[in-house]
């Protein structure tokens, strides 16, 4: 039986962008969370850092509420690894005991905390939506079912609790006051590795960018039903280097990969620039998108409800609107 009391804090892995190495927005997110479920829980927050130069980051996580930063920094752990990034967090788990640890749900969040939970024999919610305690548990909230509930999930038996969290839908929320965070430097042999990172290219296909990262992301619904249509719309997006997404049913197609699914059982985007091409505007899609700093819509339905959320909509028809679109970005260009 796990001794639960001997665990305390709650823990956020911090996600360094591998290409640009900049802090991911998401480690920001799970910050606040984490803040705020330690003034529930009456804890401190941890932060776990690991790769090169992270000094630059620790104003931010005094700014988001961090209380104890434990920074490794090493220049063999400059890329991602799962091998070596997953011996320093067991060995810092099993040392420090954390109450709970979040990671972003990302593909290295995605890989790491499986291993992590499996190896220590406890629970993990993947792709949690939102966070709360209750009863000093973590409550794990999650579309269950292909997105038809949500499920509230706690883990009462067993530390840490851990969960994978989707970003673009928790707030970042900076103090009034920021914190002084105790650093703990912790240090780790790398383990030698087989594979070696030559040289690292961001692919900028738009079909490639992630849409829950993207500053543009183009959506496409069921009303863009032709395929010449559809490859105008993706050399739109190559021009403005947007993402590309669409809708559930889109998906089911198989025009895109799931990955750019927008929406309740896909991701949350919040880009600066949303466009949408033949997309009604279920809520099952806006959950997913209505937090675009700006909405430009086109369906040939003016009653369409995505025309309730969007700041400038076009009623027309796509193959109509999207050459004439393509013609207006070439001669800008
Ligand atoms: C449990 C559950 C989870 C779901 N999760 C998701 C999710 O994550 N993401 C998601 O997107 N959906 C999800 N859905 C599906 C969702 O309910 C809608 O069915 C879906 O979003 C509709 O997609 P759409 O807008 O492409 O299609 P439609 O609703 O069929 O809309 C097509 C639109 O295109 C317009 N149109 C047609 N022809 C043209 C044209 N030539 N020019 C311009 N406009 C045109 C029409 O006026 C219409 O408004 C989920 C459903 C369920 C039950």
């Amino acid at each position: 039986m796990t001794d639960l009391k001997s665990y305390k804090n709650i823990w956020v892995f911090a996600e360094i962008d591998q290409i640009n190495k900049t802090l991911k927005s998401v480690s920001l997110e799970l910050l606040s969370a984490a803040k705020k479920l330690a003034g529930e829980l009456n804890c401190k927050t941890a932060v776990v850092i690991i790769g090169q130069e992270n000094k630059k980051f620790f104003d931010e996580f005094s700014k988001y509420g961090a209380d104890i930063i434990y920074n490794i920094e090493d220049v063999s752990f400059t890329h991602y690894d799962t091998q070596n990034y997953f011996q320093i967090l067991f060995a810092l788990t099993k040392k420090y005991k954390p109450e709970a640890i979040l990671f972003p749900s990302t593909y290295i969040g995605r890989d790491l905390a499986p291993r992590l939970a499996s190896r220590l024999s406890c629970g993990l919610t993947a792709d949690c939506t939102a966070l709360s305690s209750k009863d000093a548990n973590l409550v794990q909230s999650r579309p269950a079912f292909g997105g038809n509930i949500m499920a509230d999930i706690i883990c009462p038996n067993t530390r840490p609790q851990m969960a994978t969290v989707r970003a673009n839908i928790l707030p970042k929320i900076i103090l009034d006051i920021p914190t002084k965070p105790q650093i703990i430097e912790e240090h780790f042999k790398a383990i030698p590795s087989k594979v070696r990172l030559i040289k690292t290219k961001e692919d900028k296909r738009s079909e490639i960018l992630k849409p829950e990262e993207a500053d543009i992301v183009i959506s496409i619904g069921r009303g863009v039903k032709n395929k010449e249509t559809f490859s105008l719309i993706k050399e739109i997006a190559g021009k403005l280097g947007a993402a590309l997404g669409a809708t559930r049913p889109v998906i089911e197609e198989g025009l895109l990969p799931k990955n750019h699914q927008i929406g309740q059982s896909g991701v949350t985007v919040k880009p600066k620039i949303y466009i949408s091409f033949g997309i009604s505007g279920a809520l099952q899609h806006t959950v997913g998108m209505n937090n675009s700093d700006l909405i430009i819509s086109v369906n040939k339905d003016d009653k369409a409800p995505i025309f309730n959320l969007c700041q400038y909509g076009f009623v027309g028809d796509v193959e109509q609107i999207v050459p004439k679109i393509l013609q207006a970005i070439n001669k800008l260009k």
